[in-house]
């Protein structure tokens, strides 16, 4: 599932191939992707000039010269393809394609329709509904460890659990928070209300740090940014814990003194930490 890094990716390539031009066709190839898409969706896109880009979580918006913003959310399994224009082949799972008026076209696939597509008026893009509980960007400074302290105080769940959450701090997902905790040498069962102060201190910048690191390994071009297919924002990054289970960390001199990274389950989901550094 893409998290912050990925879709800061995926949202760079957009506005580095579509900022600035004309959208002369829209086309959905179905009425509802997790949601219904928005009505007369077609008619508000096509003619439009698209003008600047802009990600919140792990959602983008793509704003367009009539006064509307396009949100647009890739779920679980979707992919932005960016290809130039070709007679056109049919994708499978691809539900909304857009054309330029200088000879691309994007698809948004999404075979298993977790994503999503609406449209929000500009001027109040934070006030829509998926936007308008996100806490703070974790780029940002006002994430700062005294604004994360205040969300974490008196909180019973595991600090794994806390970060997840979406009001706590937006656009981390299963993989950054594990990495996250490694470099905060902090574990993933300790729980969430003996993080301020101090851990807290630690916690934050590690985050920001994980997150610069994985956004730079998604590239600076666009010719990073896309795939050989087209596709958008999916680049490889060395994890250091994420799926290196049994293996030793980086930061232990191998075996006998790392046990081995070990992986637990922790709300249905993976969990991969060093039990002999992350305390
Ligand atoms: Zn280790």
């Amino acid at each position: 599932m893409p998290e912050l890094p990925e879709v800061e990716t995926v949202m760079r390539g957009l506005r580095e191939r579509l900022e600035g031009r004309t959208i002369v066709r829209a086309t959905a190839h179905r009425p509802d992707l997790r949601w219904p898409l928005p009505e007369g969706l077609q008619k508000r896109l096509t003619g439009a000039l698209v003008t600047g880009f802009r990600r919140r979580g792990k959602y983008i918006l793509m704003r367009l010269n009539g006064g509307d913003s396009v949100l647009l959310h890739l779920g679980m399994s979707g992919r932005m393809v960016l290809t130039p224009l070709r007679p056109n082949q049919p994708t499978p799972h691809e539900h909304l394609v857009l054309e330029t008026d200088d000879g691309w076209r994007l698809g948004f696939v999404d075979p298993r329709r977790f994503g999503s597509v609406d449209l929000v008026p500009t001027r109040q893009e934070d006030a829509h509904k998926l936007l308008a509980e996100l806490g703070p960007e974790p780029l940002d400074p006002a994430f700062s460890p005294a604004r994360l302290s205040a969300s974490l105080t008196g909180k019973r769940t595991t600090i794994k659990a806390a970060l997840l959450d979406q009001k706590v701090v937006a656009g981390l997902g299963n993989i950054y928070v594990c990495e996250a905790l490694f470099r905060a040498r902090l574990s993933p069962q300790r729980s969430a209300h003996t993080i301020p102060g101090t851990r807290a201190a630690r916690l934050v910048p590690a985050i920001k740090g994980t997150l610069l690191e994985a956004i730079a390994a998604g590239g600076s071009s666009l010719r990073d940014y896309v795939q050989p297919h087209g596709e958008l924002g999916y680049f490889q990054h060395a994890w250091k814990v994420y799926s290196h289970e049994g293996e030793p960390c980086e930061r232990c001199p191998g075996r006998p003194a790392c046990p081995g990274i070990r992986r637990i389950t922790q709300s249905a989901r993976s969990t991969f930490y060093c039990p002999r550094t992350q305390r």
